[in-house]
């Protein structure tokens, strides 16, 4: 570097006032800009949209002065530095914070402030050029370490223009520095060969501790660390290509001043590579009699996803490889599937990490950030990684569905080349920078819909439907793992309490509306916290009554009280005695610790005027019953539709209508004038209430017919009916999915005949045979059928003798 090419700066600069140290020509610092100006300053100078402007700004170090962001510019230092700015890190939000990295490149001499506002801009003189300085860049870095304990120090430095003036004053600083540098060496040196003399030479250091300089007890720590670091890598199993980084990385560490920030990057670099398990791994143990024991243990019901997941335990046994799709269980909430996830680790003996994907939009969240970045980090699968501890545990992705997209790359793509076993056993992460081997990690996916998955990752999956649950499978299930799981988390025993099955169908139709079993269960934990209390209560007055502290007065009057409920929980007057023991969980205790009921059947309310009718919706959340409501009104023929609707709803509204038009006489529908023409100085105004929620799809076709023909015949639809199916302009009835959820959602309202199209007839063997007692089934195969299920006494053609030959 005996020559570097002048560096002419401009004769006008933007200055930028520091109070985080002095930069001096050639180092390279770190300061955040948080004042107005220096805002102001990046905000027109650097940024221009999202990238980095090249621009040479004045860099004046500026006395901490409390005072510094009034409106008024302080007094300028007479000689600043001129930089290069490298890097701006930082975000608007919650409120405007940069950090900016900048090089000095050489130093000016401010001849005059052109302007103040709204950053000041200087008119300046180049005081020095790059090709006069010797060969000390290093030196220059170390004083820029130490400008910050020695500020004036460094300012003076930055003034001495000329070299040999700043040679004096450097001069002592290094001296001082490099006797630091000297004691600390030999501090270091005996620690290999012999500890006693280290303990010997510490006391001496201490004392000869020149304050300021870099030495103190946290690096004497840190130096410890860092020999176990290189220790560990030494030692590590990891592959050779990441050795060789870690190798290369720790030289460099040790060469590093502990203040730069890259310091500490680089070192908890280092620390995750000697910690991530390169080749550990526990052994898989899989016996399939067992694991279907265990799945069966866990799990109530479900039966098809645990025959599939055994399928797929036992083919990967005999292959012995992980290669194939990967499982995707696909259901509503709280059906189980992260549950079975963690049986399946449970039954391989695997360590289980669940990674939660809903609402990732950056790519690096999958793959890390470059370490180049200040607060960059791993993905969330080597982060795994590191938390497991192994090289082969169960990785639930949860909620692929829930993938976003944005301008930070697709994280989707991230994923398929996580899950794509070509590609994994050589996955690098943006931060790691070396391959790591995850063709042993078993994924396993959960959405709650394959609509949102995208495509090419759907085409890596198998996906297992997981539907929701009966009211029956419900008890069965909140009996047998809900509830025994929420006493033992809340230190109950069950001669504590007792919630028959009664109480649970309450809570189920009463209190919860859901496919799965989740606000069921946080229900029990509600419940199981009101007993805890009154069991810690009754324990401490039990202690109390042992003393034989009441005996009589007030405590035998509450006791006569209490005496005409003694199990139940309601009574919330402070018992003098224990609460009899079981606690019974009955309808009035229910009451008391939920609140009213949320859920009353509303349904045969809702029903009590034409225009209205009950359909059957599939959301990822379940199915559900949906009311179509429906009035007319004097008008242009105009459509309305209200209720959150996407476009293929829309359509089957305008199907709907033109067929009920086409077909007005054959039924002798009318509208308030009389006439066939339904839409003649007549305004129709469909709503789909719950407007919070999107509707679509073409399945409320045959609905919205039913709740058009109520409106136009003036005549109710049963109550008791739901129906799902899309319509063709002839009046044909067409399959539809989602089948199994909108039965059980139609049992759950208490609904009685479901109107289904003909051709999902097999769809109903899915069905579990209690709730298929309870309802009977209509199945369509055009509106005719649909029309005269839905209405008691059949919708038949009136075959007024006056109109048929009016047509004839
Ligand atoms: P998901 O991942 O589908 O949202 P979870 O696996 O988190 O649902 O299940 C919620 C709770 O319900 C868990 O405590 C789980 O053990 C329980 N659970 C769900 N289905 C069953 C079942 N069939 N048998 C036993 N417990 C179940």
């Amino acid at each position: 570097m005996s020559s570097v090419s002048p560096i002419q700066i401009p004769s006008r600069l933007p200055l930028l006032l520091t109070h985080e140290g002095v930069l001096l020509p050639g180092s390279t610092i770190r300061t955040s800009v948080d004042t107005a100006r220096n805002l102001q300053l990046v905000r027109s100078r650097l940024l221009k949209g999202t990238s980095l402007q090249s621009t040479i700004l004045g860099v004046i170090p500026n006395t901490p002065d409390p005072a510094s962001d009034t409106q008024d510019l302080p007094p300028l230092h007479r000689i600043g530095t001129a930089a290069l700015a490298v890097q701006v890190v930082g975000s608007n939000w919650p409120k405007p914070h940069y950090t900016l990295l900048i090089t000095g490149l050489c130093r000016f001499q401010i001849v005059q402030v052109l302007k103040e506002k709204p950053y000041p801009v200087a008119e300046v003189e180049q005081l020095d050029r790059l090709e006069e300085f010797p060969n000390t860049c290093k030196t220059r870095e170390e004083l820029g370490e130490l400008s910050e304990q020695f500020y004036k120090y460094a300012v003076q430095i930055l003034d001495a223009v000329s070299l040999e003036e700043r040679f004096k004053m450097t001069i002592p600083l290094l001296v001082r520095q490099i006797e630091g540098l000297k004691l600390l060496q030999k501090t270091r040196k005996p620690k290999q060969d012999d500890d006693k003399r280290v303990i010997a030479i510490r006391p001496i250091r201490r004392l000869t501790h020149i304050p300021g300089t870099l030495e103190d007890e946290d690096e004497d720590e840190d130096n410890d660390d860092i020999v176990m670091l290189e220790k560990k890598i030494r030692t590590s199993s990891m592959p050779e290509q990441a050795h060789k980084v870690c190798v290369k990385e720790i030289k460099r560490l040790k060469k590093m001043p502990q203040s730069m920030p890259e310091y500490a990057l680089t070192r908890n670099y280092l620390e995750l590579m000697v910690e991530l398990p390169w080749n550990k791994s526990t052994t898989d143990r899989l016996d399939i009699r067992a694991a279907r024991i265990l799945l069966d243990n866990d799990h109530y019901a479900m039966e098809k996803l645990k025959k599939r997941v055994l399928e797929y335990l036992a083919v990967r046994q005999l292959k012995n490889n992980l290669k194939g799709p990967i499982l995707c269980f696909v259901g509503p909430p709280g059906v189980g599937k992260t549950s079975v996830g963690r049986s399946v680790a449970k039954t391989l003996g695997r360590e289980f990490h669940r990674i939660a994907l809903g609402g990732v939009c950056d790519q690096s969240d999958i793959r890390g950030h470059r370490r180049t970045y200040v607060g960059s980090m791993p993905g969330r699968i080597i982060n795994g990684l590191k938390t497991v501890g192994v090289n082969n545990p169960v990785f639930l992705l949860d909620e692929v569905d829930k993938l976003g997209k944005s301008l930070q790359g697709d994280p989707a793509a991230a994923l398929l080349e996580v899950l794509d076993p070509e590609q994994n056993h050589n996955f690098t992460d943006h931060y790691l920078n070396v391959a790591f081997d995850l063709s042993q990690v078993l994924f396993i996916a959960t959405a709650n819909t394959t609509a949102t998955i995208p495509p090419a990752l759907l085409d890596r999956m198998e996906i297992i439907q997981v539907p929701g649950y009966t009211q029956e499978e419900k008890i069965e299930i909140a009996h047998r793992h809900l509830i025994p799981k929420q006493l033992e988390q809340h230190g109950l025993t069950p001669q504590q309490i007792q919630i028959p099955q009664v109480t649970t169908l309450a809570i189920i139709t009463r209190y919860t509306r859901e496919a799965g079993v989740r606000s069921l269960d946080r229900k029990f934990g509600a419940i199981c916290r009101a007993v805890a209390v009154k069991v810690a209560e009754g324990q401490h007055k039990e202690a109390k009554l042992d003393r034989s502290d009441i005996t009589e007065g007030e405590g035998c009057r509450e006791h006569i009280l209490e005496d005409a409920k003694p199990e139940s929980i309601n009574d919330t007057t402070d018992l003098a005695l224990p609460p009899e023991m079981p606690i019974l969980i009955d309808f009035h205790a229910l009451k008391d610790i939920l609140g009213p009921p949320m859920y009353e059947m509303e349904v045969s309310e809702r029903l009590s005027q034409p225009g209205v009718a009950i359909g059957l919706a599939w959301t990822p959340l379940g199915g559900k019953i949906m009311f179509v409501e429906a009035s007319r009104m004097d008008g242009e023929g105009q459509l309305t539709l209200t209720g959150q609707l996407g476009d293929v709803m829309k359509e089957s509204a305008h199907l709907a209508i033109s067929w009920l038009r086409s077909n007005a006489k054959k039924y002798h529908l009318t509208n308030a004038f009389g006439s066939f023409d339904l839409l003649d100085n007549t305004d129709i105004h469909l709503h789909f209430p719950a407007g919070a929620v999107t509707k679509d799809g073409p399945s409320a076709g045959v609905t919205i017919v039913t709740c058009l023909a109520s409106l136009f015949s003036g005549r109710l639809v049963r109550s008791d009916v739901a129906m799902t199916g899309e319509i063709t302009l002839r009046g044909l009835v067409l399959p539809v999915g989602g089948i199994k959820d909108k039965v059980l959602a139609a049992h759950r309202a208490g609904l009685k005949q479901i109107i289904i199209p003909q051709r999902n007839e097999k769809d109903l063997e899915e069905i579990p045979s209690n709730v298929r007692q309870d309802l009977s089934f209509v199945t369509a195969s055009c509106l005719d059928e649909v029309l005269n299920a839905a209405f008691d006494g059949g919708f038949t053609v009136k075959t007024r003798p006056g109109l048929v030959n009016s047509k004839l």
